[in-house]
């Protein structure tokens, strides 16, 4: 509700009038202290350092974002998106709010709504896992699907029109909405959390890209804190980044990703290349037998895109030891395994999709214990 504008001309100073009380203001004072509420009841995550006994000289450390209250790192962005969403004026009272989301994102937003009695509307390909949107109904939000991967970015659009809502958009927004310089993001806890370590300032970050908004985050502030430590970021297949970031072509597209969360059919406007310091892409196997591995190691569950950064994390650590470097190393515990009990934990699912993960097994497992990293077998 726009209130009518008052001019003051010169020598014509009008009598006072009662000021507008704008009222919506209160809701998003609301609105904001209920967030910073979340913000205070949320403890930091872990830093785990598991050892490996092959990994001679490198320090391996996991920052487990899977233990926020809805199961992922997204928990992080959904709070930022909210903030920047009412900060600029676009929630209020009774906005309706749409995202196009691949799952985890929109659990997180779904939590976040229902804390303000938002309405929320999830737009997901059907591949989502039952779990995800189990997870989104029991937060009251709606889910909305779609065939193909693609088209999840026109269907939100068109349902905040409808609706005259707003879409989250965090494929866009995620590298804006998140503060980079600090404030407690997670590079920040990161290397605050390293400061007693042996090797405090990593030689590598390793981080898989979903709207690219994490790695933005760590790349941007390691060249703002002036550190030595390199960002690797790790892709998967059918996804557009890595061949984005090597040729330099933002417009290069993909089929889609099998690892939930990561590898996108776009390059999406929050991921930034330029903060990126090496890119490796992984195969799908290589991938979920390292979730396999590392699960087995940590004895618990972790997601894919886990194992993406795992073995990624592994490709790293090969090379700085057989160029005889010490340091150490960091990636993060993206979300936990019991929402792909029915894919990557599932036997019958990796067949039917030609997955053979034994054989990455196998090398990871020697790498691990006898730090001998040789192709599969
Ligand atoms: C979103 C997501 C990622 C990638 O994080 P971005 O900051 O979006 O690049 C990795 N793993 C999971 C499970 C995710 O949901």
């Amino acid at each position: 509700m726009q209130q009518p504008i008052m001019t003051i001309e010169a020598g014509a100073c009008p009598a006072p009038v009662p000021l507008p009380d704008c009222a919506e203001r209160e809701w998003t004072r609301i609105a904001i202290a209920r967030l910073q509420d979340d913000g205070r009841r949320s403890a930091d995550t872990h830093l785990l350092k598991p050892l490996f006994r092959g990994l001679k000289g490198i320090s391996v450390y996991l920052k487990d974002e899977s233990t926020h209250p809805t199961g992922s790192l997204k928990h992080r962005l959904g709070r930022s998106l909210f903030l920047y969403g009412i900060c600029n004026g676009k929630i209020r009272q009774n906005t309706t709010l749409v995202e196009a989301s691949s799952g985890s994102t929109a659990v997180s937003e779904a939590y976040f709504a229902q804390l303000l009695g938002l309405r929320f509307i999830a737009v997901m390909p059907h591949s989502t896992s039952r779990q995800k949107i189990e997870a989104i109904q029991s937060f009251g939000g709606e889910c909305h699907f779609v065939d193909r991967a693609n088209d999840v970015y026109d269907v939100a659009i068109r349902i905040a029109r409808e609706t005259g809502g707003h879409y989250l958009d965090q494929f866009t927004n995620a590298e804006r909405a998140t503060d980079w310089r600090g404030n407690n993001n997670i590079a920040e806890s990161i290397f605050h959390q390293m400061e007693g370590e042996e090797f405090p300032i990593p030689e590598w970050l390793v981080m898989s890209a979903g709207t690219g908004g994490t790695s933005a985050t760590l790349g941007r502030y390691i060249r703002y804190k002036n550190l030595e430590t390199r960002l690797c970021v790790v892709d998967v297949e059918n996804s557009a980044f890595y061949d984005a970031w090597r040729t330099g072509d933002l417009q290069v597209t993909a089929s889609g990703s099998r690892i939930e969360g990561i590898g996108r059919p776009r390059v999406e406007p929050s991921f930034v290349p330029g903060v990126i310091d090496h890119m490796i892409r992984v195969p799908d196997a290589a991938s979920i037998a390292a979730a396999h591995v590392l699960s087995e190691r940590l004895f618990r569950q972790i997601g894919g895109s886990t194992g993406t950064n795992f073995f990624g994390l592994c490709w790293i650590a090969a090379n700085m030891m057989k160029a005889g470097r010490q340091g150490s190393i960091v990636t993060l515990i993206c979300d936990g395994g019991h929402r792909y009990t029915e894919t990557f934990y599932n036997p019958d699912w990796l067949r039917e999709n030609g997955i053979d993960i034994d054989p990455y097994r196998r090398m990871l497992d020697r790498f691990l214990d006898h730090g001998e990293f040789l192709p599969p077998v």
